[in-house]
């Protein structure tokens, strides 16, 4: 037997690292990623203001200006507390590692894999409430609640990879229900015309989650947990030191500040999406869900086939039928304009 055989935890060896296709030379419409590639103009600037780190130094341990540019871009009001992550993946893992063992982290299905992933890494229970017509089914959250007693609930809104806002009362009715803590995942915020953020002073167990990955920055790696003073203090002992590095600091300082442009961005996405969907419903064999978010989810028996003829054309899209309940959809991320006239072209091509 191998070393690792022996050595690595047997629920470990069982399961496969998340995975990430191969997308050279592709058009990618797999991960929510901006389209957007910023100019020369602006990538000199950018170039210049990163070679100013200090790459011999370790970073500014509280990253205090990004959490001020934050601040600014996103409205949070300086009474809230803001705790940083390498991305919000690291934010879930730090509310995960503030459970206590044998305690559970629930949330709904289908939702964002990694909430059920870190629990798993984290030795904690996993518990899931099946959405009904891609909305909370209360009756069966209230009772998972009240009977099994989570330490987390975690709701992604709008939800990935369904793409709506769950209805809020539901949500509201959770909150008020329950001792865990409430995480609001609103990585896509900035697609929707709805949030929690003027609700945290209301509610002493909701904290929001954000992040700069799908308004145009995946790369540069950041992610923000606003919640009440105390709990961003209690929560701050588990986050590593220096966890977010120099280069990724001087980036937000630098990309932060540029509010009409990542403004004008959003809007464009919004504009593309409503012409997107526009085009999928044309064809009667493809269901098409509304979307708040940068991505469509989309229903047809022709998934598989679709989904690899769209690989041979070097588009790449997400398969999601593999995950529970989501046998023959699919999820497309809205690109720029030519981006989604190349997709267009080829739905039109395959359905027509
Ligand atoms: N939350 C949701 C709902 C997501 O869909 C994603 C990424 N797909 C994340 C969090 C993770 O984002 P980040 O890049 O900030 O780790």
């Amino acid at each position: 037997m191998s070393f690792t055989k022996k050595w690595l935890r047997k629920d470990i060896q069982s399961i496969s690292a998340y995975h990430v296709p191969n997308s050279d030379n592709f058009l990618k419409l797999d991960a929510m990623e901006s389209p957007f590639v910023p100019n020369q103009d602006f990538q000199n600037e950018f170039t210049d203001f990163l070679s100013k780190v200090e790459i011999n130094r370790y970073p500014n341990p509280s990253a205090d200006e990004v959490v001020q540019s934050l601040r600014n871009l996103m409205g949070v009001d300086d009474s809230y507390g803001v705790l940083l992550g390498n991305g919000s993946d690291e934010l879930i893992q730090i509310l995960a590692m503030a459970c206590g063992e044998k305690e559970s982290i629930m949330s709904f299905s289908p939702s964002f894999v990694m909430y059920e992933m870190i629990a798993k890494f984290t030795r904690l229970n996993y518990l899931d409430s099946p959405l009904i017509d891609f909305d909370i089914n209360l009756e069966e959250a209230l009772n998972l609640i009240e009977t099994q007693k989570p330490k987390i609930i975690f709701i992604a809104y709008p939800n990935n990879p369904t793409g709506n806002l769950f209805n809020r009362e539901k949500i509201e009715t959770i909150i008020k229900s329950t001792d865990a803590l409430v995480v609001l995942d609103e990585a896509y915020y900035a697609y929707s015309n709805d949030t929690f953020l003027n609700d945290i002073a209301k509610y002493e167990n909701l904290v929001l989650l954000r992040t700069i990955s799908k308004i145009g920055f995946a790369g540069v790696r950041l992610g923000l947990l606003i919640g009440s003073k105390e709990i961003v203090s209690g929560l701050n002992k588990i986050r590593l030191p220096y966890n977010v590095n120099s280069l990724t600091q001087a980036a937000c300082k630098f990309l932060l500040n540029k509010k009409d442009y990542l403004q004008s961005h959003a809007n464009s996405i919004v504009n593309e999406r409503k012409k997107l969907i526009e085009s999928l419903k044309k064809y009667k064999n493809i269901t098409v869900f509304p979307s708040q978010a940068n991505f469509v989810l989309i229903k047809t028996e022709e998934s598989e086939k679709f989904f690899n003829f769209l690989l041979e054309k070097k588009i790449l899209i997400k398969n999601l039928s593999k995950m529970k309940g989501l046998m023959n959809y699919l999820r497309i991320t809205i690109g720029s304009k030519q981006d989604n006239s190349i997709f267009s072209s080829a739905l039109d091509e395959f359905f027509s």
